[in-house]
């Protein structure tokens, strides 16, 4: 592997430093090309998914194929704009000079992906990258390896080694590419291997985009409307069953309208039991229930375990102390805890670290307002779920412990480039020049006059 690795790296460093920077004609062909090629693979893509967890196939089409040709044909069709210098203004003490802002590649970036959309979450970002113009390295997740076969498949099919390269292993092969020096890391994961990746990089000053998870919360308001609130958070959990960054993970609910909404929560579970990717962290989930039971939790609804399959599960009574309320859930347990007033509710999220998502259930634009000012997240949809993912007009990314950078349309491509200052000065004397040396009596004047006014 080593050997595969250097030639590959030393291939794409070559061309990085003697070949100009692709044009914004090229990279939208690229662009077109990975579109059009992902579409004809959809069964081949669908098949990998369900030989690698089960994932069924209109499922694959609208989270891993459709975000993946919905991010390209959005990047063709505003790279132009995102590319394009920019024009900013002179302050009054630079008078004469023009300066533009021009976004150049960062270079040779690597891509680390993980399992749960493996399709969406190594060919997402490479499409930022390949709209900025760089050559990419991928490197998908070992826990499924039918959809990395077959991304590798697409990718050699699609680029020369030294323009994008995919390298299928394991956390070695992750580290042995670390441990080489790119110009962006994007990484998708947890947030402990979030940390390796961050000091790994540290070593040769090279920025990342960290995307990790973490706990996200869904507070439903008296205000809300209970069905709908209801049917949205059994599909935005249960989805993959809850093996989804952007999963609710746990559910602050009104007192006041506790009962009542419970009841529709349980009657909106349409999933049956989800497979879990691996016995690892199927035993995990299974973990974080026991301990939950063992601390008062009662089960509202599912509550069983075969193997790898767990069925979606409403846990009430859960002790704020337990480990379902203080690890990343990322499985179907849903627990559910009431508060009397907003400031408890939000008291319960400020005490966790700053999530990834925060999702909100309410028609009171005073609550909206209040709850948007008084907590901070990496994003947040509001009478919905896991739908702003779809929006490539907003950034997505996380916060603090859930991430850091953001993806995602031009959001993405920004991660992906260099945004690079130019000054440029036509005339041989510039008024700057008045302030050089020596500095007599009414230079020093000049002097006074700029630092005060200009
Ligand atoms: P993971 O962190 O275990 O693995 C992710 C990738 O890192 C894999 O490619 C893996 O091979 C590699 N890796 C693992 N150990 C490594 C090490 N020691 N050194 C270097 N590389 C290593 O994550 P996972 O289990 O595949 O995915 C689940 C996690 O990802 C959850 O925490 C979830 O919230 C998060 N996630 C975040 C997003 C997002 O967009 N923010 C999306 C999906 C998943």
């Amino acid at each position: 592997m080593t050997a595969h690795i250097e030639r590959v790296y030393a291939k794409q460093q070559e061309a990085r430093a003697t070949r100009p920077a692709p044009t914004v004609a090229e990279r939208r062909a690229k662009l077109q090309r990975l579109h059009d090629a992902v579409l004809a693979a959809r069964t081949e893509i669908q098949a990998a998914l369900w030989a690698d967890f089960r994932k069924p196939p209109a499922e694959v089409d609208l989270s891993e194929i459709y975000p993946v040709v919905g991010e390209a044909r959005h990047a063709v069709r505003h790279l132009k704009k995102w590319a394009k210098a920019k024009r900013v203004s002179t302050p009054i003490g630079l008078f004469g000079s023009r300066s533009r802002i021009i976004y150049e590649p960062k270079g040779v970036v690597l891509i680390i992906a993980p399992w749960n959309f493996p399709i969406n979450l190594t060919f997402g970002p490479l499409v930022s990258a390949l709209a900025a113009g760089n050559r990419v390295i991928l490197k998908p997740s070992e826990l499924t390896p039918h959809s990395a076969t077959c991304m590798r498949r697409i990718i050699e099919s699609l680029f020369d080694e030294d323009e994008v390269a995919l390298i299928e292993g394991d956390a070695a092969v992750s580290e042995e590419l670390l441990a080489r020096r790119f110009d962006h890391i994007f990484f998708t994961g947890s947030p402990a291997v979030g940390r390796i990746v961050m000091r790994a990089a540290a070593e040769h000053l090279t920025p990342v985009t960290l995307e990790l998870g973490g706990k996200s919360p869904v507070i439903v308001d008296r205000t809300a409307d209970l069905d709908e609130a209801a049917r949205k958070i059994a599909w935005g959990k249960f989805f993959n069953s809850g093996q989804i960054c952007i999963a609710p993970d746990y559910l602050l609910v009104d007192e006041a309208i506790r009962a009542p909404f419970m009841e529709k929560l349980r009657a909106a579970i349409v999933n049956e039991s989800g497979v879990i990717v691996n016995d690892r962290h199927a035993a995990r989930v299974k973990r974080l229930f026991d301990d939950a039971v063992s601390r008062g939790a009662k089960v509202a609804s599912g509550g069983t375990f075969d193997g790898r399959a767990i069925a979606p599960t409403l846990l009430t009574d859960v002790d704020l102390d337990s480990a379902v309320m203080q690890e990343e859930i990322f499985g179907p347990l849903l627990p559910i805890v009431p508060y009397a007033t907003l400031d408890e509710a939000l008291r319960i999220i400020a005490e966790r670290e700053k999530p990834l998502v925060l999702y909100l259930f309410s028609r009171s634009r005073r609550v909206i307002k209040d709850v948007l000012a008084r907590t901070t997240a990496g994003g947040t949809a509001i009478n919905d779920t896991l739908i702003h993912f779809y929006q490539s007009n907003l950034p997505f990314g996380g916060v603090g412990e859930s991430g850091m950078g953001k993806a995602h349309g031009r959001f993405g491509f920004e991660a992906f480039s260099n945004a690079r200052g130019v000054l440029e000065q036509p005339t041989k004397w510039s008024g700057t020049q008045l302030m050089y040396p020596p500095y007599t009596r009414w230079k020093q004047k000049l002097i006074d006059w700029t630092v005060r006014w200009f």
